[in-house]
């Protein structure tokens, strides 16, 4: 997220996103697929509901006793052989990542996909302090070489078609065109084995963290991962407070919901399961463990009305199913989390000053709240969110005085008809004025309201 508190302009990056065909298409043959595997994999689960339930309610009993279940899992990480570092927010989160690399002589880290380390800038700060680091997911890996950021939570690259992944590769790496996935993905391989061999540090996030071993819980399917984690010798591991559930008891309900409502997948390829560091007669592991465990303002939202949006366990698939998501893709959103619950998360962090705009970016129809495997009320806290930025005098002096318009006209019906009447008149003269600009994708107002054409 940007340090320079500027207003995000979504309407305008939707405008430039919305005439370009390729991502439109590229965006739409990836959500149909992962929306078909979705239903398809929740089809054989008995008693969704029930399991949602079950879920919703272990997110919320850590998100009610945070700072309880915060303390339960730093001493017994600690116990596991972990040092549990606290950091306040994005800056301190980055100056402890910063100095433990540092201080070790580290010159090149190894990364697995972690959206906090995308929330905190990490890599920019790394490099800035003469580290270099390699992201070793496929999706974020193209990402990175592109110089772009990941554009969704679980498929970082979801905005590039195949063809464009081929000349982005054919350039960088300096391979044959080819916009074959295998072919696509055994290049990023072999660039990747070295840079995990020579690594002197990891760096991944976590899924979930279980407070009474004080354990890391990872889903990966590309066995990154793993390597990240038990190749260079020092793993660090990035999270955000409400990762943490209570034990290793609550974990598979998580385990038989995360994967299918990301990827439709029944389980993800790996589960790693990490307690400190490498113990004595241990064939792979870390030799030193450090877990930073980011606030970056959770404590604040887990305070508020708002707390629900803490349960979220990034799978992403409310951004897969969003009409607005769909059209204009992640990268609108100018921020680490898009998508409806992006919308949340990034107002309630980066502050409405900020990213009011966002709050507009939802039909509020509710198709995020039906798939949510933990239950967010999404639409609940958006609405929430229009009415603060109402009242916190956010909306523009035109909205104000077009929305005080439409109130007055649709509590008078004369007004009503006379404006409707006015508008389909004069629309053609409005359009010639306004060209190519906004009024020419508005559907043409009629003449006549519908109640009198419906008589
Ligand atoms: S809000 Fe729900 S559907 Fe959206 S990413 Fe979070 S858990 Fe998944």
């Amino acid at each position: 997220m940007s340090h320079v508190k500027t207003v995000l302009n979504f309407r305008n990056r939707s405008i430039t996103a919305l005439s370009d065909p390729t991502l439109r298409k590229a965006l739409r043959k990836a959500t149909d697929t992962t929306n078909t595997k979705r239903i398809e994999a929740f089809a054989v689960v008995p008693n969704f509901q029930i399991r949602r339930d079950m879920a919703s309610s272990i997110r919320m009993e850590v998100i009610e006793n945070l700072a309880a279940y915060v303390d339960k899992f730093s001493l017994n990480a600690t116990k596991a052989g972990a040092i549990v570092h606290r950091a306040h927010d994005a800056e301190s989160a980055r100056t402890i990542i910063g100095d433990i690399l540092m201080d070790r002589g580290v010159q090149k880290v190894v990364k697995a996909k972690s959206m906090i380390t995308e929330e905190i800038e990490l890599n920019i700060h790394l490099e800035r302090r003469g580290i270099r680091s390699f992201e070793t997911d496929l999706g974020e890996y193209i990402v990175q070489m592109a110089g772009e950021r990941p554009s969704h939570i679980t498929a970082p690259a979801i905005h590039k078609s195949r063809q464009q992944i081929g000349r982005l590769f054919s350039e960088k790496l300096g391979v044959d065109y080819t916009d074959d996935p295998e072919a696509l993905t055994s290049f990023a391989q072999k660039a990747l084995r070295k840079e995990f061999l020579t690594a002197q540090a990891g760096i991944t996030g976590a899924n979930f963290a279980l407070a009474e071993s004080g354990s890391l819980v990872l889903f990966t399917n590309e066995g990154n991962g793993r390597m990240v984690t038990t190749v260079p010798p020092l793993h660090i591991a990035v999270m955000s407070l409400e990762k943490i559930i209570p034990s290793l008891v609550q974990l598979p309900i998580f385990l038989e919901l995360l994967p299918r409502s990301a990827t439709g997948q029944p389980i993800t390829s790996y589960v790693s399961i990490i307690s400190g560091t490498r113990k004595c007669g241990e064939v792979s592991g870390a030799e030193e463990l450090h877990i930073v465990l980011l606030d970056n303002g959770r404590s604040k939202i887990a305070a508020s009305d708002y707390r629900e949006i803490l349960k979220c366990i990034r799978c992403g698939a409310c951004m897969n199913v969003c009409p607005v998501y769909g059209l204009v893709g992640g990268h609108c959103y100018d921020s680490t989390y898009a998508g409806p619950m992006g919308i949340v998360l990034t107002i309630l962090l980066e502050g409405m000053e900020h990213a009011h705009t966002l709050a507009d970016a939802s039909t509020l129809c509710g198709a995020c709240v039906e798939v949510c495997p933990v239950q967010v009320p999404l639409v609940k806290l958006i609405s929430k969110l229009r009415e603060r930025k109402v009242r916190e005098n956010f909306p523009t002096a035109l909205e104000r005085s077009g929305m005080l318009a439409f109130g007055l006209a649709s509590e008078t019906p004369i007004l009503y008809g006379l404006g409707q009447w006015s508008l389909g008149t004069l629309w053609p003269v409005l359009e010639r004025v306004a060209g190519q600009g906004p009024l020419a994708r508005i559907p043409k107002p009629h003449q006549v309201p519908l109640r009198r054409r419906l008589k």
